[in-house]
């Protein structure tokens, strides 16, 4: 079943990306693993997935540990400052940077273990209430000063869209993000590339890729839905 699912992906992947006349590589699949088994992730692994994402901190150091070494994992949720030490040499990216708080606990566990961390812009672009995220106006202010910390690499913008039918809805809130990257790589800041736009899951990953993502995040697409009773 996984490995259908996971052909199925591929092939909206590539056919996105044909409609939007991007090369394929230019778009890097990210299965979100979170409340799904080891044995789920292994499966993947044999099928050629690579890079995983989760969302909590616990889970990712587990799976982590107990998984093979080559495995790209990355941090999707929300981040709280008192756990950034237990991620920091286990992970590719982190998604989520949304407060300068967040950003002075990474630099400095960073430094402290002589490592550079690579980082996204959490941007709440549809201003929902409910999402983490900054403001789209916020951001190029809060990227020029976190940008001084030389153990952080900014390397681009993150945002979850906000739950729709059709995922046509979401079309002009990634438009926004890619335009907002954009006008930031115009201003040619020191220590910052905003090459990566993390934005599109299962429900709308298509259009996300139509508009410009380079990451996709995709979960219940590949493994199903989740049953968080568990
Ligand atoms: C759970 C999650 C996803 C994957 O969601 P699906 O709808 O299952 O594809 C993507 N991004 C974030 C930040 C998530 O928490």
């Amino acid at each position: 079943m996984l490995a259908e699912q996971l052909q199925d992906v591929e092939a909206r992947i590539q056919a996105a990306c044909a409609r939007a006349g991007r090369r394929r590589e230019e778009v890097t699949l990210i299965a979100v693993s979170k409340t799904k088994p080891k044995e789920m992730i292994e499966e993947a692994y044999g099928l050629g997935i690579r890079t995983f994402g989760e969302n909590k901190v616990q889970e990712l150091t587990e799976k982590q540990e107990a998984l093979p070494k080559d495995i790209h994992w990355h941090m999707i949720g929300h981040l709280q400052t008192n756990k950034v030490k237990y991620i920091l040499d286990k992970t590719e990216l982190i998604h989520s940077v949304d407060s300068i708080k967040l950003a002075e606990t990474i630099e400095k566990e960073a430094a402290k273990r002589n490592l550079i961390s690579k980082i996204l812009i959490e941007v709440n672009v549809a201003e929902e209430e409910s999402k983490f995220g900054i403001k789209m106006e916020e951001v190029l202010p809060f990227i020029k000063k976190i940008s001084i910390f030389p153990h952080i690499r900014i390397c681009g913008l993150m945002t979850i869209a906000p739950f729709v039918e059709n995922p046509e809805e979401n079309r002009v809130i990634f438009a926004n993000l890619h335009k907002l990257s954009v006008d930031i790589t115009q201003k040619n800041i020191d220590n910052v590339k905003v090459n990566i736009l993390s934005m599109g899951m299962t429900n709308d990953y298509e259009v996300a890729i139509e508009e410009g993502a380079t990451m996709i995040r995709v979960g219940t697409g590949i493994f199903g839905k989740r049953d968080y009773k568990i």
